[in-house]
């Protein structure tokens, strides 16, 4: 069997490895010379930048992948548990350390209000609930009949999984700093925690069940690990070179077209690129008969874009955590603003990753290295990136020289930023988002893209747009689904 997977995110990359396991002749192909995806790394000077993912949790749905071969994941990648997973910081300049540590998760939570420990409690055995639902027993379900969703749709209710995050932490959690520190996850997701179905509050309860990991040498270190792996299974890779046709007679799959104009033969297509884009740039999309399909891909809602300045220093700031969080003042306005409104916020919340602070491989010796990520709408704002991304920068870089990083400005050495522009024209993602289509309930599972192509045979999707959605473990659930259907 002749498998082809377009795009090299963690997705692509996972499901190249299930189907050459299961002896498929696989063909990887990516656009950009290196492989990763929105995890590619950029190295400027000494200094390593991890592109996008930091933070990794769940590392069984990693090892997995190279225990398929019967290979031990440790002669690759070595992960780290953190201790603390987030430092939260507020406008007063209160902190709060997020752990998976109880006692002193529970003594922090006190301190801010006592009556919301119960809460806290009660909130954590809920998101078990949700967790076993949605996690352990639907991530990598193929969703690909609406059969399979009516049957859970009693247990999803049961779940108040029609509620948001944040209006699901609120029932439990009185105090506003709590509610924002314990909602915050949809946002790893590219959701809004104020609209994002309660369904992804599993995420709380997944970092408690496996902790938060670093793999030093970075995230970058894990893709290195899997090209090893799948130089060694076989799997030809080929990058540098965009597809740019997905070939088809009727209905029925049969390769695709690079841009140097080679065709390549295939049974089957894996898409590890956004399907919106895919439906739209490299099939025919005439013939997308199906009205239903037309009409769901039409109303299709996307994740905020993301604005990410990556910057080195001469200094090394022994204050900053390796995750912090800084919440602005108006949180919920921003997220009103960004998600809906489509415009910007000069209030803006931010999260700043130091990964030298476990590892300092990442920088040189006596330097510091970070990036810092802000939430922004995504293109459907025509907001033009080319004014406004150094404005951005210069509004971020003041906000963490008065929050936590004196001097900053003077103390950068190397510093470059990516915008949604990026995300659009490098990695061919539907209006630039961070995250291709929100996690909504009404996008979620059945109401996403399926795994298996609902318009062509031989065609299908891992990856953020697809089921179960973005995020690391999101995507390489994706590629567990293929197992159940290819
Ligand atoms: C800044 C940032 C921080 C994040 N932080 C975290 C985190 O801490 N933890 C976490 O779990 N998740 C995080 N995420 C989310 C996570 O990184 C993504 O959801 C996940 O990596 C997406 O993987 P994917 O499989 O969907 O593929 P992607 O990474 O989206 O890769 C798709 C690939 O397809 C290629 N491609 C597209 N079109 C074509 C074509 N026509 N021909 C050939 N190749 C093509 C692209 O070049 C790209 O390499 C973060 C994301 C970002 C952007």
């Amino acid at each position: 069997m002749k498998s082809i997977v377009i795009g090299s995110g963690f997705g692509g990359i996972a499901a190249a490895l299930r189907l050459r396991a299961k002896s498929h002749d696989v063909t990887l192909i990516e656009k950009q010379p290196d492989l990763g995806g929105r995890a590619r790394v950029f190295r400027r000077n000494g200094f390593i930048f991890d592109g996008g993912p930091t933070v990794i949790t769940a590392p069984y749905l990693i090892n997995e992948l190279f225990e398929l071969f019967q290979k031990d994941p440790k002669d690759y990648i070595k992960l780290s548990p953190l201790k603390i997973w987030y430092q939260f910081i507020f406008e007063d300049k209160s902190k709060f350390n997020y752990s998976g540590n109880e006692t002193e998760m529970k003594n922090q939570i006190e301190k801010l209000s006592y009556e919301d420990v119960k809460g806290y409690e009660e909130l954590v055995n809920f998101t078990k609930k949700i967790f076993d639902k949605g996690f352990t027993e639907l991530a990598d379900i193929p969703f690909d009949n609406p059969f399979v969703m009516m049957r859970q749709l009693p247990a999803l209710l049961k779940l108040k999984s029609y509620k948001s995050v944040y209006s699901l932490v609120s029932t439990y959690i009185k105090n506003e700093k709590l509610r924002r520190v314990l909602s915050m996850h949809p946002l790893l997701v590219g959701g809004n925690p104020f609209t994002t179905t309660s369904i992804y509050g599993l995420i709380l309860y997944l970092e408690k069940k496996w902790g938060i990991h670093y793999t030093m040498g970075g995230t970058g270190n894990i893709i290195k690990g899997f090209e090893k792996l799948m130089n060694e299974t076989g799997i030809k890779i080929v990058k540098g070179n965009e597809v740019i046709k997905i070939n088809s007679n009727n209905n029925k799959i049969t390769g695709v077209k690079l841009k140097n104009h080679t065709n390549i033969d295939a049974d089957n297509v894996i898409c590890n690129a956004d399907p919106p884009g895919i439906y739209e740039k490299l099939l025919n999309e005439s013939k997308n008969r199906s009205f239903l399909f037309k009409w769901k891909k039409k109303r299709m809602e996307y994740s905020m874009g993301l604005f990410v300045y990556y910057f080195g220093t001469k200094k090394i700031y022994n204050n900053v955590e390796h995750h912090t969080i800084k919440f602005g003042n108006k949180y919920e306005d921003h997220l009103e603003d960004i998600f809906n409104k489509k415009k910007l916020n000069n209030d803006i919340s931010y999260y700043l990753h130091r990964p030298s602070a476990t590892d300092k491989s990442m920088a040189p010796e006596g330097n510091d290295c970070f990036y810092v990520l802000v939430p922004v709408p995504n293109n459907q704002s025509g907001i033009d990136w080319h004014i406004e991304g150094e404005k951005m920068k210069n509004l971020v870089v003041d906000k963490m020289e008065k929050d936590l990083m004196p001097n900053l400005k003077a103390n950068i050495v190397e510093d470059f930023y990516l915008t949604p522009d990026y995300f659009e024209n490098d990695l061919n993602t539907k209006f630039g988002s961070g995250f291709s289509i929100q996690p909504k309930f009404t996008q979620s599972a059945y109401f996403r893209f399926h795994n298996k192509s609902e318009v062509y045979n031989g065609l299908y999707f891992v990856g953020a747009g697809t089921h179960p959605g973005a995020g690391v473990p999101g995507v390489l659930s994706s590629a567990k689904v293929l197992d159940k259907i290819l």
